[in-house]
């Protein structure tokens, strides 16, 4: 094992391609460039690498992928383009979508041969409004496989840990396929088996002195792997580290200054060009103030993303970038919940999951549902925070017992997990009634008992009348195939009942720095400004606004990324751009 720190102390004075941020666009934009035969540096502003895509799933959205083929899944570019229009409407960008949508299995084949790392058709995972033309069911979300953290030795310290809510005994990765297993704890012995297998695994590494597991899973997998593929093919890595400006000079980006510990600065002359993948703007409080409607009105927000805090954004406009608010929202929502730490602080769990199970419903401190809980979880927020939304946005998960032994609620974890923990922290409510449960929450109890007896008769006809929850495959899913006549609906009623609050939450930026097809940065005029390209969350998202399915995140990151790096090169050899060629 390996304690040799990432390759960092010495700062070029001069590099082909800089690029700024460690996620996956950055990295994505690294190995390409340096695949084009490019010397690069990569400047990551915190101490360690990877920002959100090593807080993420690492799901990629890669319409006609070599594994899609390979399954034999029918999908044409054209039915991916479709959908991507049909949900952005009125903001949809034809070439960048375009440019996206033909490179992303080119981008994920790169990143599988360059790193190693393997994705697999995720074929569960259909596109999330299966109402549009062209949603497919199964044959663009791709996962990455678990990988051995090994590969990092002692640097696994520098490679950013994932979100601590999301992992179990405190540094143990679940992976979204190991998902399956745990559920099934409640009748299955080979889950046993498979469970028991990971835990003694995990034991073991920490009894070998790792501060976490070595089983990477998720974005810590996909980050791990591109760490390990730059260090090898010569990209040197810098981290805690701040450019303070980039230099335009004969009209093109042709310097940085990076700022020293010492308050001194650092010249970087830039050849070929810098790529801002900086991660956005949703960690800063006063931005997300700005852009947030909800924010504004005093509702409660959590960005889970760790440090994208808008300063890509000052450097852009700084060399005259355009910051573009042409999207239909301002970042990627999901509900969240907060869970208490030890020491007193709370970090944020995502919801994607238990909503639209049986036995589960979300209301408002009136007590009443007001969406389809089986929404994809952007789309949940905008219910949430919308008019008809619950008052003051306030809401709660509320399941009986059975559901919540079944499919646990947020951290709240299924049989055979603990809840006591939950309970005490406060983190989880339990009641033995309905009307006690209301009482704990401060929440109309008659509102809560006569939606509660409403919901339970809709899960006996198997029609929810009032939201149509179930009716579409995509929230059929989303519930318990064991369920019927309707997978999404089950009753509560089985005491204890038990609670948790939720809060509107961001997984990432989709307003942004403007770039084209080609991930050029464009000016106030919509012209490319030479020698800069940005990608990733630090963009307009190339969704309008709409985030129709997994791996909308972490799939444009890595495929403008990709796209950046052979930008820049042909921009320096004075070639077409790489995305025109279709
Ligand atoms: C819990 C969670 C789960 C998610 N799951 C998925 C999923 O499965 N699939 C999916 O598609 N999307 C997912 N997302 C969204 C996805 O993580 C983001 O869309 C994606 O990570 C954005 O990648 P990025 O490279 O643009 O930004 P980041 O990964 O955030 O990287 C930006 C980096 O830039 C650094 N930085 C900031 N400012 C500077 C500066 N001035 N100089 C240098 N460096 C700087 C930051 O510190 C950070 O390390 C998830 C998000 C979360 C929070």
């Amino acid at each position: 094992m390996s304690a040799r720190p990432w390759r960092q102390t010495m700062l070029p004075n001069e590099i082909d391609v800089l690029v700024l941020g460690s996620g996956a666009a950055g990295l994505s934009a690294a190995l390409s460039a340096r695949d084009q035969g490019l010397s690069v540096v990569v400047v990551e502003r915190s101490e360690v690498y990877g920002g959100a895509s090593a807080y993420s799933e690492g799901m990629v959205w890669a319409p006609l992928s070599r594994q899609a083929l390979e399954a034999g899944v029918p999908d044409t570019t054209e039915s991916a383009l479709a959908y991507l229009e049909e949900a952005a409407s009125s903001y949809f960008d034809p070439r960048r979508a375009r440019a996206y949508v033909e490179n992303a299995p080119r981008a994920l084949a790169f990143l599988e041969e360059q790193t190693g790392i393997s994705y697999e058709l995720t074929t569960t995972s259909m596109d999330y409004h299966q109402h549009l033309p062209g949603a497919s069911r199964g044959a663009r979300a791709l996962s990455p496989q678990p990988i051995n953290g090994r590969i990092l030795g002692a640097r696994l310290a520098d490679l950013r840990s994932p979100l601590p809510t999301t992992m179990l005994f405190g540094g143990m990765s679940v992976a979204g396929n190991d998902l399956a297993s745990y559920f099934a704890l409640r009748h299955s012995p080979a889950a046993w088996f498979r469970v028991g297998g990971l835990i003694l695994r995990y034991l073991l590494d920490r009894l070998l002195g790792y501060p976490r597991g070595l089983r990477l899973t998720g974005g810590n997998a996909l980050i791990a792997a591109m760490l390990a593929a730059a260090e090898q093919c010569g990209i040197i890595l810098c981290k805690g580290k701040e450019i303070v400006r980039l230099v335009r000079t004969n009209d093109r980006v042709s310097a940085a200054l990076v700022a020293g510990k010492a308050g001194e600065q650092h010249r970087i002359r830039v050849r070929c060009g810098v790529v801002l993948a900086c991660g956005g703007y949703t960690a800063d409080e006063s931005l997300r103030e700005k852009r947030y409607p909800h924010v504004q009105r005093g509702v409660h927000h959590v960005s889970l993303v760790p440090s994208g805090n808008g300063s890509g954004h000052v450097l852009a406009r700084g060399v005259g970038a355009k910051i573009s608010e042409q999207c239909s929202q301002p970042a990627a929502w999901t509900p969240v919940s907060l869970v208490p730490q030890p020491d007193g602080s709370t970090v944020g769990f995502p919801h994607f999951l238990e909503r639209g199970k049986p036995g589960v419903i979300v209301v408002g401190r009136d007590g009443r549902r007001f969406c389809n809980e089986a929404l994809c979880y952007h789309r949940f927020v905008i219910e949430m925070v919308g008019e008809d939304g619950p008052p003051g946005g306030k809401a709660w998960v509320v399941a009986d017992h059975r559901a919540l032994r079944r499919y646990g609620i947020g951290v709240a974890p299924p049989f055979p997990g603990r809840l006591a923990p939950h309970l005490r922290s406060g983190y989880l409510v339990r009641a033995n009634s309905l009307c006690g449960l209301a009482e704990k929450l401060g929440m109309d109890a008659g509102g809560l008992e006569s939606t509660v007896d409403r919901f339970n008769g809709f899960a006996e006809t198997g029609q929810d009348l009032d939201f149509g929850r179930g009716d579409d495959p995509y929230s059929r899913a989303a519930g318990d195939p064991a369920r019927s006549p309707n997978p999404s609906l089950g009753p509560l009623e089985k005491a204890p009942y038990f609670a948790v609050r939720l809060y509107p939450g961001d997984l990432g930026a989709f307003a942004g720095v403007a770039t084209d097809a080609s991930a050029r940065v464009l000016d106030d005029e919509g012209r490319p400004i030479p020698g800069l390209c940005a990608a990733g969350s630090e963009t307009l998202t190339v969704t309008g606004g709409d985030y129709g399915a997994a791996g909308l995140g972490i799939g444009p990151a890595m495929t403008m990324g990709f796209i950046a790096g052979r930008t820049l090169k042909a921009q320096n050899r004075g070639k077409r751009q790489v995305a025109d060629h279709g």
